[in-house]
């Protein structure tokens, strides 16, 4: 069995994923303040503990569309729309992001990432400078894809991918992907009694790759458990641990970094031919065999 506790004991950069289903209330699509303001004294916790902590946020689209008096999410929206509303939302979603890390005292940046910022050598160079530089200031950074100029669901699409590029290109010891589900298991919880539970993923197997369902049952962001399985894959192959909880409660950041048994931990395996540049120019060809 693995040894969390002490598996996470050195862990120093820590990247946190979190959705948009986890920021809003179901009810209404409203931000939950309660739920982003536990996410940031979270975060400002782990930094005055002295870790590096990047915050990949969704949100942008979805808190855009309640500015604008726009229904909810809907799938078949134009792009264009998603990208005007990417526009407003990003913006306002910073807004909220500053002033929550103002209270705890912390300073907060913003990364606007597409395919190109890892593609590009440069560009790539360059965000890697950005964010070191941050974490010597002791900044937060706070990333989303730059939805506006990217085209939103070609490019990089979802933040789960997106997480795990990040967690790669910063070189974090860990990264927690919080979502409206537990864990990985077996098959769809809600639709087969029988699943399994993992616990723990040793190794990304073909069979494991191809056990991701397409949905969560989530409205509003765009990952499913593909998209987690595909972030653990860039995550294990350039070393970075990772695992999947249910941000139903926020608090479980500090608890899975104390080592506690809580979500599916995906454990690194470091492969050295893993080529991340390549790896996001074929996924974004749509190629299906990388
Ligand atoms: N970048 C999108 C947004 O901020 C979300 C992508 C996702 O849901 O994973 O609205």
């Amino acid at each position: 069995m693995t040894d969390r506790k002490a598996l996470m004991a050195d862990k120093k950069r820590i990247v946190v994923k979190i959705g948009s289903s986890s920021l809003q209330h179901k009810e209404t699509g409203d931000l939950d303040y309660t739920k982003l303001d536990v996410l940031v004294r979270e975060l400002c916790n782990l930094r005055n503990m002295g870790k590096d902590v990047v915050l990949v946020t969704s949100g942008a689209i979805a808190v855009g569309k309640k500015a604008i008096l726009m229904k909810e999410h809907d799938d078949d929206d134009p792009i264009a729309v998603k990208q005007a509303c990417a526009a407003v939302g990003q913006a306002r979603l910073m807004m909220i992001y500053q002033k929550i890390f103002a209270e705890y005292n912390q300073v907060a940046a913003q990364i606007l990432m597409t395919k190109n910022t890892i593609v590009d050598n440069l560009n790539r160079y360059n965000a890697q400078n950005t964010f070191s530089e941050l974490f010597k200031l002791g900044v937060i950074p706070i990333v989303n894809e730059n939805d506006t100029v990217a085209t939103y669901e070609i490019e990089i699409g979802d933040n789960d991918t997106l997480s795990a590029i990040v967690a790669s290109l910063v070189e974090a010891d860990a990264l927690l992907l919080l979502s409206d589900i537990d864990g990985l298991y077996t098959d769809d919880p809600r639709t087969n009694p029988d699943v399994k539970y993992i616990e723990v993923v040793e190794e990304l197997t073909e069979e494991l790759m191809n056990m991701g369902k397409a949905s969560t049952g989530s409205s509003v962001g765009t990952g499913g458990m593909t998209t987690k399985l595909q972030a653990a894959k860039i995550a294990s192959s350039t070393g970075v641990d990772m695992v999947i909880a249910n941000s139903s409660d926020i608090k479980v950041i500090h608890r899975i970094l104390s080592g506690q048994n809580i979500g599916t931990l995906f454990l690194a395996h470091k492969d050295e031919r893993f080529d991340l540049p390549l790896y996001v120019q074929r996924m974004h060809l749509g190629e299906k065999s990388f």
